[in-house]
């Protein structure tokens, strides 16, 4: 072979090479998928395979008609058309697409075999991203997709994900709901929303700075797209306040999920910074869309339990009834919700004639019999009052205090009496420091319990 000829075929080789390696390392076919529209069965089919020897999923029709289901059912990243196509022409296609809110944004390229001019502009204006001729050769085809993708991934980055979190954005929310409504009008299927908002947010920016914060905040959504599904749709709509849509999710099911979140979050630090963690909790509120009820309600009802939540003492989600129970418009009013108290006394004498004595009160308890187990008791079930027991076997009370502040799972609001020892061997002072609000010396009256606990939980 004669230099110049070897040279340029060791060119080409190199070049299918880095093309090929460029491929592979983006992964720009990966979980992409593609429509083909063409009556043409071998033009179709071979361009098919060669779509799915890329790695892309291919989906393919033969007429309009089909290709419009095939739009309503699933998710194209790029559709290829063919505009002379029988019996209904491409042309009618495009309409079909701009008129669908989950279409309009959709790449679409025109294959035709008319080199006009006047068909390509026409193309153009009615919304073509791309206008390829036949017989086209594979890779030219291959590359201007590839760049169609690329386009639109990093066009979708920047319009509709939140640059602090990469979650999307309100913008994706009030779009992307609007499709969901649409889908289960057609496809009926329970669906639900919820609204997030950390709790207490303020005081860690006011604490540890805005950039901590802002490590929450990543954290906090970290956390939930790792606990969700992936046909969930998370949003950051601005603040500390995020919202999820569950499709195929009724209103108790996504009550669960939000519950077990929420856990995680008592449990794990959300962001670490420094050797400092940070954990917090959020309240959430839940509710499921019902035949007849607008966009604008179905959020009203979310945003409304999320309220009900933080009015109850947060770190909680609250399922909202929605509009069913409503006749007038106006919202029934939340159950009474039952303070919680947890007793943590290795006595046992004296939990049972403090339940006893305190049982007319609108309180569910809880009880632990020493400081781990109460420990433990406040991670899965959090309390609006703690009545503790200084001295304890184990970890006692002020060893429990610690290790809640230390470790930043403090229940949220949660109040703390200590009862300390007649034989004065622990010191209530130590209490006070860590952040106890009452403290009460043994033997105490029960009256003197009582007014002190109405107090604490504010119970008139
Ligand atoms: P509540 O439990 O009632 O929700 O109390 P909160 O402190 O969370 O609520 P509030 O609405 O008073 O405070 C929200 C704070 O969120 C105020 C604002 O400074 C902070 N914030 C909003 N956006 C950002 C952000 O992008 N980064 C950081 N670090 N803070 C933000
Ligand atoms: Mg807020
Ligand atoms: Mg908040």
């Amino acid at each position: 072979m004669p230099n110049v000829e070897r040279e340029a075929d060791m060119y080409s080789r190199e070049l299918n090479g880095q093309q090929d390696r460029h491929r592979h390392a983006v992964g720009p076919s990966h979980g992409q998928r593609l429509l083909v529209i063409d009556d043409d069965d071998v033009m179709r089919s071979g361009l098919v395979c060669r779509l799915k020897l890329d790695g892309y999923e291919v989906d393919d029709a033969a007429d309009i008609m089909t290709a419009k289901r095939m739009l309503r059912e699933r998710t194209y990243h790029v559709v290829m058309l063919e505009l002379m196509i029988h019996p209904i022409s491409g042309y009618e296609l495009f309409e079909f697409m701009k008129d669908d809110p989950s279409l309009k944004w959709t790449p679409l390229i025109v294959l035709s075999g008319r080199n006009e001019m006047h068909d390509k502009v026409r193309c153009f204006y009615l919304g073509a991203d791309d206008y390829v001729i036949k017989p086209f050769e594979y890779e030219e085809l291959s590359a201007r997709i590839y760049s169609l993708l690329q386009r639109t991934r990093t066009f979708e980055q920047m319009a509709f994900r939140d640059p602090l979190t990469g979650v999307y954005n309100r913008r994706f929310f009030d779009h992307q709901i609007q499709v969901e409504l649409q889908r289960i009008d057609r496809y009926p299927a329970p669906i639900s929303l919820v609204f997030i908002d950390i709790d207490r947010f303020k005081s860690i920016n006011d604490t540890y700075g805005h950039s901590a914060g802002d490590l929450v905040l990543q954290g906090l959504a970290h956390l939930l797209q790792n606990n969700l599904r992936s046909t969930d749709l998370l949003a950051r709509l601005g603040g500390e306040e995020f919202v999820v849509v569950l499709p195929n999710t009724s209103g108790k099911d996504a009550l669960t999920t939000m519950e077990s979140i929420l856990t995680r979050t008592r449990l794990e630090p959300v962001a670490q910074n420094e050797g400092q963690s940070f954990f917090i909790t959020f309240s959430a509120g839940v509710c499921e869309w019902e035949p007849g009820m607008s966009l604008e309600a179905w959020i009203a009802a979310s945003d409304e339990g999320m309220y009900t939540a933080k009015k109850s003492g947060r770190n909680r989600v609250v399922l909202h009834p929605g509009t069913s129970q409503k006749d007038s418009g106006v919202m029934p009013s939340p159950p009474p919700v039952r303070k919680k108290i947890l007793i943590a006394d290795d006595d046992n004498i004296l939990r049972s004639i403090l339940v006893a004595k305190l049982k007319h009160l609108p309180v569910e308890f809880a009880e632990a019999v020493d400081g781990e187990k109460a420990y433990e008791s406040l991670l899965s079930q959090p309390a609006d009052l703690c009545i503790l027991d200084g001295m304890m076997p184990l970890l006692d009370g002020y060893g429990m205090l610690e290790r809640l502040r230390d470790r930043g799972t403090w229940p949220a609001g949660m109040k703390i009496l200590i009862l300390s020892g007649r034989s004065g061997e622990d010191d209530p002072s130590r209490g006070m420091k860590l952040g106890a609000h009452a403290y009460l010396r043994k033997p105490f009256s029960m009256v003197e319990l009582e007014l002190k606990v109405r107090e604490l939980l504010n119970i008139g």
